[in-house]
């Protein structure tokens, strides 16, 4: 006999009430006084006949019915172990397995699936009818349907087909219970069970182990995958709602999938997609066979691939989008399917990568996405937790933009720029990414400015511009001795002005230092290589450095002396009259009217401080020799730009060591700071390793490119009017002309009369033959061995210099600054250097010959 039930009364549309038939089983009752048991009294079913009870183990009774039955299995452990899903990097908690029985009559069979359901700890609910399984299965959604497939009491197979109607159940495995067939009969076919929607069968078996078995294998294999499955609805939500394109292939390129953002940018419907060969949908023609053979072969590998590819959208327009493939592969390594991701723009999908997330959040559990109602994904596993779904993609793409450099950055804006712009744009701006994509930004190649012969240009561009790493050791004198050594020898007490202290030949001299034909060698010769601080004086007090410093002239003159008497005299060129000579530059460029516009006081102060130290204490070798030779300045500033990190930090150690020669001394701190900033800048971009990065921040700043003759201009409004008005002079852009400045000054000496031009190629070479010696004599690398004092043509050395280094540059400058007498000087000396190399080859050659001859 039945026990009493208990009996609640659900609103929610469900039967639940039966009585046990079978009190004398040895098996434990179904319904103890702990079951709960609820009438539907809105389907009436408690007016139902007493065969269409249903019942159900509520979830506190499974801990007692456990308990009850120790000798079957432990499925409480059984479950703490195995609950826990994993799906790819997903993990899964699988829910208790609920189990309901469509049976027309309870007979042993029933009993059994009940029993074993009661084992293994799931829940289960019976049913005897076609109306009641499709109510009952819709309010509970069981993973497990067992369908009696033996009587005729109700129809199975339309059963079944009714519930594949609801959504969702998919996800759920029903079973067909069916009669056991004579073992002279052959066996009928599950194909009509399969197209009704069943997915396995079952022979009649009513031991309760082997119901169990089956309730189990169902658990941890179709149940579980299923559960796997409803989990992808997740992902699906996922990849519908991010900007990014994606797309899914298998292996032999069948399209298995894209997303909304690729309909949308492709301008086709999956539906047009889908199922369809890559090679079926319409292919962009812009793609080289190379790139793509590259590609298959690196997808074949199991490796990714990261490029520029271009896609033909629905228009006929070829657009060129950013796009990373990557192989997913199976068992062995196989290569299963490829999955295409191609990036939108990047600010783009850094703000929806915020909204998606803030979208998903909020839609959370809607059902309404393209592919829910494409695959009848019901949700559920989104609404079970938004928060990790939408909040780990959204913060990882966060992360991922804060890491990006900027030049990933531009190459972004430029691949997305590309996405909606004509074939020629694309064109262009492939172009343009391949350049940036290469490493050495602002170097050109090397061929397009000499040819490889051209062993002059070579080793010009290898002793200037590289750094070599062998690590010799050689003792140089550090910092600190040189200031001590200087300061204390250098420092009469000087009072009064300064130009009446000055020797009248010198005064004389000075009269002409506005002037770009102003001799100053003739001014280290009558101020006995005192050249730096004669016409520093001269220079700073025109420009009335003293006032915006705050220092006396006094002050000015010491610190001048210090600085020169730190420069080497016995360099042949980086000597203080080096140092003169580009403080002349320098402040007579400061004197033409467009930097007058462009520059404040401060930067006119900054260059004319930064001329002035910019090679203190050059020991007359190169970058890559002191590297080569492991000179403790090397060591020191790491073999990355040696000597002006020292030129730099020497001149402020050696200025604010003692208070009469510190020229900062009176500054506010604040305008120190920026005027100190300043200085460094400015002397650190005479490196030559930054040439070519300088010159082209300028050119791509200030100057046009006429796209029509492909001949440059400077920036400038119509009629003429000046660069001030017509581009902003930002803080960023005065940079690039101060650093422009002083490169020019730096190396102004191929564009000065003739006679100083001759002797500053001289004086360069000297050095440079010096150092060659040196690297033979200690056996270390020659960095330039073209500058080898028997065979070197210092004419050609300057053609060299000038073509390579200083036509561009100086070109730049004067559509800048408008400086044709500058200009003149450059193309009468390398006209000079031309004929000299000229009549050096006809010497040459008349010295074979003669020789030829003599032999
Ligand atoms: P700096 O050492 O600051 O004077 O940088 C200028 C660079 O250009 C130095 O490496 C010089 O050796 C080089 N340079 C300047 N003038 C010439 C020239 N006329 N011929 C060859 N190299 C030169
Ligand atoms: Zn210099």
């Amino acid at each position: 006999m039945g026990c009493a039930p208990s009996i609640t009364v659900s609103q929610s549309g469900v039967v639940y009430c039966r009585e046990s038939e079978e009190s004398n089983s040895p098996k434990p009752s179904r319904l103890n006084q702990k079951n709960q048991v609820t009438i539907n009294t809105s389907t009436g079913a408690s007016e139902k006949s007493d065969t269409s009870h249903m019942f159900q183990f509520c979830k506190d009774r499974r801990g007692t019915l456990e308990a009850e039955t120790q000798t079957s299995q432990s499925s409480a452990n059984m479950k703490g172990e195995m609950n826990e899903v994993d799906f790819g990097p997903m993990k899964l908690i699988q829910p208790q397995m609920q189990v309901l029985l469509v049976f027309g009559k309870e007979d042993s069979q029933s009993d059994s699936f009940w029993w074993a359901a009661e084992k293994g700890g799931y829940q289960c609910s019976i049913v005897h009818n076609q109306v009641d399984a499709l109510e009952c299965y819709l309010e509970k959604q069981h993973e497990v349907i067992i369908v009696d497939h033996r009587h005729k009491s109700f129809d199975a197979l339309a059963l079944c087909r009714s519930v594949r109607a609801t959504q969702g159940s998919q996800h759920s495995v029903i079973v067909a219970v069916v009669k056991k067939s004579p073992a002279d009969r052959e066996e009928v076919s599950v194909l009509s069970l399969l197209s009704a929607g069943f997915n396995r069968r079952f022979v009649e078996n009513t031991n309760t182990g082997a119901c169990l078995n089956e309730l189990l294998q169902l658990e941890h294999g179709e149940v579980k995958n299923h559960f796997r499955f409803r989990a992808a609805a997740a992902l699906f939500t996922a990849l519908e709602k991010t900007s990014d394109r994606v797309q899914i292939t298998d292996e032999q390129h069948v399209v298995q999938y894209v997303n909304t953002a690729y309909e949308h940018f492709i301008g086709l419907s999956s539906e047009e997609i889908v199922g369809k060969e890559l090679s079926d949908i319409p292919q962009s023609d812009k793609n080289k066979t190379e790139q793509m053979d590259t590609i298959h072969s690196q997808l074949k590998k199991g490796k990714s691939w990261e490029g520029t590819m271009y896609s033909k959208k629905k228009n006929g327009e070829n657009v060129a989008q950013h796009v990373n493939i990557i192989p997913e592969q199976g068992y062995g390594g196989k290569v299963r399917q490829l999955v295409y991701v191609s990036r939108n723009q990047y600010h783009q999908e850094f703000k929806d990568g915020l909204s998606d997330s803030y979208d998903i959040m909020r839609n959370s559990g809607v059902t309404d996405f393209k592919a829910f109602h494409k695959s009848g994904y019901d949700g559920c596993s989104l609404a079970s937790d938004p928060g990790n779904l939408t909040r780990r993609p959204s913060m990882a793409r966060i992360h991922s933009m804060m890491i990006e450099a900027p030049i990933t950055q531009v190459i972004n804006i430029i691949n997305a720029a590309q996405e909606n712009s004509p074939v020629t744009v694309v064109q262009a701006l492939d172009k343009v990414l391949e350049i940036l994509r290469s490493s050495e930004l602002y170097a050109p190649p090397l061929n397009s400015q000499a040819n490889e012969e051209d062993q002059m240009t070579t080793d010009l561009v290898g002793g200037l511009m590289t750094h070599s790493g062998f690590a010799l050791q050689r003792k140089m004198s550090g910092p600190e001795a040189t200031i001590t050594r200087v300061i204390s020898s250098l420092m009469p007490n000087n009072s009064g002005t300064y130009i009446n202290q000055v020797a009248p030949d010198i005064k004389q001299l000075l009269l002409t230092d506005t002037y770009w034909d102003f001799d100053i060698l003739a001014l280290e010769r009558i101020t006995l290589n005192r050249p730096l601080v004669n016409l520093g004086m001269s220079v700073f007090l025109r420009f009335n450095v003293c006032s915006y410093l705050n220092c006396s002239e006094t002050v000015l003159r010491n610190w001048l002396q210090v600085i020169e008497a730190n420069y080497h005299s016995s360099n042949p060129y980086h000597n203080s009259t080096h140092a003169a000579d580009v403080l002349h530059s320098t402040a007579y460029f400061l004197n033409k009217d467009k930097l007058k516009q462009c520059f404040q006081t401060y930067d006119e102060v900054a260059s004319l401080i930064a001329a002035t130290v910019h090679d203190v204490d050059h020991p007359g070798r190169t970058n890559s020799f002191l590297c080569n030779a492991g000179s403790e300045l090397a060591i020191l500033y790491n073999d990355t730009a040696v000597l002006e990190s020292h030129h730099a930090a020497l001149a402020f150690q050696i200025t604010t060591k003692e208070d009469r020669c510190n020229i900062f001394k009176n500054m506010d701190v604040t305008d120190y700071r920026l005027l100190r900033q300043t200085i460094i800048d400015m002397v650190l971009a005479t490196e030559m390793t930054k040439h070519f990065e300088h010159l082209n921040k300028f050119s791509t700043s200030f100057v046009k490119i006429n796209a029509e003759d492909g001949s440059s201009m400077v920036s400038a409004s119509p009629g003429g009017s000046s660069l001030a008005s017509d581009c902003l002079v930002t803080p960023q852009n005065r940079t690039l002309i101060r650093r422009m400045l002083i490169k020019c000054a730096d190396v102004s000496n191929p564009t000065k009369p003739q006679e100083l031009c001759v002797a500053w190629a001289g004086r360069i070479a000297e050095e440079y033959f010096s150092q060659t010696e040196e690297e033979k004599r200690r056996g270390l690398p020659v960095v330039m061995p073209i500058f080898d004092r028997v065979t070197c043509s210092i004419p050609k050395s300057q053609t060299s210099f000038i073509e390579y280094f200083i036509n561009d540059m100086f070109d730049l400058w004067d559509e800048f600054v408008d400086c044709p007498e500058v200009i003149a000087h450059l193309q009468s000396n390398y006209k000079y250097w031309k004929d000299m190399e000229a009549k050096e080859q006809e010497k040459k050659l008349e010295k074979t010959e003669s020789n030829e001859n003599s032999i």
